[in-house]
């Protein structure tokens, strides 16, 4: 007998795919990705704010969804991370298969458990890491593997106000401060580093009127490696997405998320952004392979600095 989920996330029979929660994220990545490639089909979305007249957001919560188009193979959810982990276990205890954006939680043992339950159930769970699929992410990888690696140096500094107007939820207990992009940063890192890595000490910014950091110093250790990383949510002018890897055989530097990478005096390496389409072909491989991917290591070097960190005060922060 054939399994039924061999036959799904294929050009030939696409996942069938529902979305949740249609803000900054979903418009600019994740619809158009999913209209680019032919392994996921988008059947519907579920959005609080629905509408009127939208084809595809027909449904106000997850529930609606999950009652109203009983034929989904998949649940993608772009919310935020508090809050995500009742959301995804509906969708788990459905029977449906789970992408879920970065940070997979607002907690690592709630991740933990949606991992056990999909695999309890017999259903694929992806716990998404964007930046890792970054045009230069794996060429870095394999160019690192059999290096002697000195020294890395993060500079993740963005502007809140421009990349994330609005957005209270970052600056809320579970929304992480200035490592919601930092942790993309620390997904990298784990990522291209061969050895594995752990805080040995941070500090944490704290805003006099929020429960979240908005800048972070953290120092880190990858085997003998020491690595530092400038969390700063404050950025004004030039933004910086940047990572450099000093070697034995010359430097390597990737910046602008991951997406330009230049090693030695070579030229730099340039490629479009195709991040969410390789995340959504991963997920249908992954659900045709019956397989999850569910990495927490960098969700727990963020959980370490704030169990190690030292916390300062910083100046009160509004939008
Ligand atoms: P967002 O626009 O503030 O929120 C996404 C959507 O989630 C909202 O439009 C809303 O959709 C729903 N939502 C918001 N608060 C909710 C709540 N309390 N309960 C239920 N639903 C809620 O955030 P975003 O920037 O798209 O980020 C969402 C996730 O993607 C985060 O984990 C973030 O780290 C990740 N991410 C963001 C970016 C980025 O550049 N912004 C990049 C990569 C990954 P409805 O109104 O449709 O229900």
């Amino acid at each position: 007998m054939v399994d039924a989920r061999q036959s799904v996330g294929t050009t030939a029979s696409p996942l069938r795919i529902g979305l949740v929660g249609i803000g900054k994220i979903a418009r600019d990545q994740h619809l158009p990705s999913i209209a680019d490639i032919p392994e996921i089909s988008l059947r519907a979305a579920a959005s609080r704010s629905m509408p009127a007249g939208d084809p595809l957001i027909r449904y106000p919560t997850l529930q609606a969804m999950l009652e109203g188009e009983p034929d989904l193979d998949a649940v993608s959810l772009c919310t935020p991370p508090q809050g995500r982990f009742d959301q995804a276990m509906l969708a788990l205890a459905a029977g449906k298969h789970l992408m879920i954006e970065k940070p997979p939680g607002a907690t690592v043992r709630e991740v933990e458990l949606l991992a056990e339950e999909a695999d309890r159930r017999g259903v694929t769970l992806f716990a998404t890491w964007h930046s890792r699929e970054a045009a230069g992410v794996a060429t870095a990888r394999e160019w690192l593997a059999d290096k002697a690696i000195h020294r890395v140096s993060i500079r993740w500094k963005e502007d809140i106000r421009v990349w994330h107007p609005g957005q209270d939820w970052i600056l809320e207990p579970g929304g992480l401060g200035v490592f919601d992009p930092g942790i993309n940063a620390l997904s990298i890192l784990t990522r291209i580093l061969p050895q594995p890595v752990r805080v040995e000490a941070a500090r944490l910014y704290f805003p006099a009127n929020r429960f979240a950091p908005i800048a972070a110093r953290l120092a880190l250790r990858s085997g003998d490696t020491p690595v530092d990383a400038d969390f700063d949510f404050l950025q004004t002018g030039p933004q910086s997405w940047d990572m450099m890897v000093t070697t034995d055989a010359g430097d390597l530097t990737l910046s602008m998320g991951g997406s330009v990478l230049r090693i030695g005096d070579g030229a730099e390496q340039h490629a479009p952004d195709h991040e969410y389409r390789r995340l959504y072909r991963r997920f249908a491989e992954l659900v045709h392979t019956g397989a999850s991917d569910v990495d927490l290591s960098p969700i727990k070097l963020v959980a370490d600095a704030f169990l190690l960190g030292e916390r300062r005060s910083a100046e009160p922060f509004e939008f």
